[in-house]
């Protein structure tokens, strides 16, 4: 039996096998921010160690920079100490830093890849639960902690337990209005939000390969929140074709050795998985969440579940989250009231995320009672927008265009939810006061449809605007 690019990829990185079994992995990509690398610095000045590769360490501020104004000083204090710090820290460790006054500035799950740093056959780590959204060229990517932050710029490694790979066909095809978010949160929706733990989620099948490599970073961004350590899939000639000409991608003869090397990487015809399943793309329906996880959610033609006809060791978390959400079990999603739009994130902030926004924000103007926001992943994404118009196209329809950065996705800036507001938002978590306000509601669904839901000021089907 042949190989699967997990394994391929492990086996290329390891640099010796522990006593413990674990592996000590080398990462080929280190990706910082704000938020996790203070403390990780910290350590490294008190144990006198100097950053082991800081070449191949790139930098980027994302949860903490306003959306408004990006202008130095910035207004909040404890945010500009935060940038100036991690500006310290890159200056003395020469770490190339995409700060908000670069052109290449961005979240980091969206620069990394647009910046052709991210490439398949790769390790990648950051300390950020959604690295996984890298697997999406071919990579395996992983979010980690500030102690791993710390170890990963002393020695470039990782001490790490191979993950079981479980292969996710995605079969036949999506129709209009069902996009890569759909894809995805039917997949949590029938594993499971820990039905991935100690898996590698490898996607496959004739739907995730007609999908562009950004939907392909949508559906690998949210394989943590269905328990997975990373999620990936094989890289392909789009995933050749996306690389080609980007900044840090290889250029000329070695790019050509880079795609020799690169499809080598994929996984074979015959390569093993531990487990297998299958998923009917036919089937599939724009879906909104309903509850606190991702998992918790419906297509939006169907009603919101019913505790008492629910498994009896399932009713206690569904009472839960529809105590926390104060939705009515039994009746429909489609029609729940929203105050908030959000179209960004790393999930779906990225061009492709905004074409389709936009096409709906044409048919309509936002509801007088919602605050709608459109937050592109990056500046280049920004610029492109603007290029095509798409900047005006959600002014004219009464959404709010802002500065990149990760915004209401956490909230760790100025843009928050307030008090029991419910947000139809195209982020990737709909955890207990995610969006800022303890007491917040999120709905998490596809750009396309929150901005549907946007004009309607309430959930709709995206399907009846297209
Ligand atoms: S957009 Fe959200 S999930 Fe993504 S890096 Fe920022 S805070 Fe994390």
């Amino acid at each position: 039996m042949g190989g699967n690019l997990l394994d391929k990829v492990w086996d290329a990185h390891t640099v010796r096998e522990l006593p413990s079994g674990q592996t000590q992995l080398f990462i080929g990509l280190h990706l910082i921010h704000e938020v996790t690398s203070p403390q990780a610095f910290a350590m490294l000045r008190e144990t006198g160690l100097p950053v082991r590769f800081p070449a191949r360490t790139f930098a980027t501020v994302d949860h903490i920079i306003p959306t408004r104004s990006q202008r130095r000083p910035l207004e909040d204090p404890l945010a500009e100490q935060m940038i100036a710090a991690l500006e310290r820290s890159c200056r003395e460790a020469g770490i190339q830093l995409f700060g908000p006054e670069s052109d290449r500035h961005g979240i980091v799950h969206v620069i990394g890849p647009e910046l052709g740093l991210t490439q398949p056959g790769m390790t990648i780590a950051c300390g950020d639960s959604h690295t996984s959204t890298h697997g999406a060229l071919g990579a395996v990517a992983f979010g980690v902690g500030t102690s791993q932050v710390r170890d990963l710029l002393a020695t470039q490694c990782l001490i790490l337990a191979r993950p079981a790979v479980r292969r996710i066909d995605v079969t036949g095809g999506l129709s209009a209005g069902v996009y890569a978010k759909d894809v995805i949160l039917a997949i949590i929706r029938q594993l499971g939000v820990k039905g991935g733990v100690g898996f590698a989620y490898e996607y496959g099948g004739p739907v995730i390969e007609a999908l562009g490599i950004e939907e392909r970073l949508t559906v690998c961004n949210m394989s943590i929140e269905g328990g997975a350590r990373c999620g990936y899939v094989n890289p392909d000639q789009a995933t050749f074709d996306y690389l080609r000409g980007r900044e840090f991608a290889p250029k000329g003869e070695d790019f050509d050795r880079a795609v020799a090397w690169w499809r080598e990487t994929a996984s074979d015809a015959d390569a093993s998985y531990a487990d297998r399943v299958e998923i009917d793309g036919n089937a599939l329906a724009p879906s909104v969440t309903w509850g606190i996880n991702p998992g918790q959610n419906v297509a939006v033609d169907e009603r919101i579940p019913i505790p008492s006809e629910a498994a009896p060791e399932q009713r206690s978390a569904l009472e839960e989250a529809l105590a926390y959400m104060d939705l009515k079990p039994g009746s429909p999603i489609a029609g729940t009231p929203i105050d908030v739009a959000f179209i960004g994130s790393c999930t779906n902030s990225r061009i492709s995320d905004l074409r389709e926004a936009a096409r709906v924000a044409r048919t309509g103007r936002v509801a007088a009672h919602v605050l709608a926001l459109v937050v592109p992943g990056s500046r280049a994404v920004a610029k492109q927008a603007r290029e095509e118009g798409l900047d005006e196209v959600f002014r004219a329809a009464g959404f709010e265009w802002r500065e990149p950065g990760c915004s209401m996705c956490l909230a760790m800036n100025p843009d928050k939810l307030v008090g029991r507001e419910i947000c139809a938002s195209s982020s990737n978590r709909n955890f207990k006061g995610r969006q800022g306000s303890p007491v917040g509601r999120t709905l998490l669904m596809s750009p396309a449809m929150v901005a549907a839901a946007a004009l309607e000021g309430r959930v709709v089907d995206v399907r009846e605007r297209l």
